[in-house]
């Protein structure tokens, strides 16, 4: 089989918010690609406890409780006509807005941390890119979820501009934000992601860094689609 008829998997980590899904989503538009969002399937099993009272307001997890009720939770991708990008669903009900708020983002790391949750949500992910055709970003895409992917980006950049991008995604979504508390939330999100015991954020060996603080997101894209072509030609 030609490398070009082959359709591969890629890979896209990093630190949080440093435009991994921006990227990720349109590269996989470009090339005819299913582009899946793992942090936002973390983000749903959150939500999720969040609503079900499994987080106190202190932010301690029942963990048994939890861990008995992953099998209620269904996270599933569907085009949105109008953004042209897809939205999440949590048990059939779209969760796009209520995911990305800053309270699902303060809660989101301890809960990303649990094994049983990582367990669920890998399984689910595999199942996704069985086929390949995917490009799929998170904390642990090229080193736990797909080892064997043929593209594997890790992407970084400063913490004051992931900060200041994320900030402004928030304002721009008419969400409350506050700059200082948006940069100690990525700073206690990378923390906690690259110290857990299970599958922690880290560069896989065989993985292309990608540092865009200095970088639109125009020249990002076309970066990241010239090592798809080079990969594939
Ligand atoms: O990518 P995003 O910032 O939306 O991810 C939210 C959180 O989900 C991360 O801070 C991390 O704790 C968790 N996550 C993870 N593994 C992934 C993707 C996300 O642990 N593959």
């Amino acid at each position: 089989m030609n490398k070009e008829s082959k359709r591969i998997t890629i890979a896209i980590d990093g630190h949080s918010s440093c435009g991994k899904s921006t990227m990720a989503k349109d590269l996989a538009r470009k090339i005819g690609y299913i582009y899946i969002d793992s942090g936002a399937m973390y983000r749903c099993c959150t939500l999720f406890a969040m609503r079900e009272g499994l987080i106190a307001p202190d932010g301690t997890i029942d963990e048994a409780s939890f861990q008995n009720r992953m099998s209620e939770i269904q996270v599933t991708f569907k085009l949105n006509a109008e953004s042209g990008r897809p939205d999440t669903y949590l048990n059939g009900q779209c969760v796009e807005q209520e995911i990305r708020t800053m309270e699902v983002s303060s809660h989101v790391s301890p809960v990303a941390a649990l094994p049983f949750v990582r367990a669920a949500m890998t399984a689910q992910q595999q199942a996704m890119g069985k086929e390949g055709g995917i490009v799929m970003d998170g904390r642990d895409i090229g080193t736990a979820v797909f080892p064997d992917a043929e593209m594997k980006i890790f992407v970084t950049a400063s913490d004051e501009i992931r900060a200041q991008r994320r900030f402004d995604e928030l304002k721009a979504k008419g969400q409350e934000a506050n700059f200082d508390e948006v940069l100690a939330n990525l700073r206690e999100r990378d923390r906690i992601d690259s110290t857990r015991s299970v599958a922690p954020l880290r560069k896989a060996d065989d993985a292309l860094v990608l540092d865009n603080s200095h970088m639109t997101i125009e020249e990002q894209n076309e970066w990241l689609l010239d090592r798809f072509h080079e990969l594939t030609k």
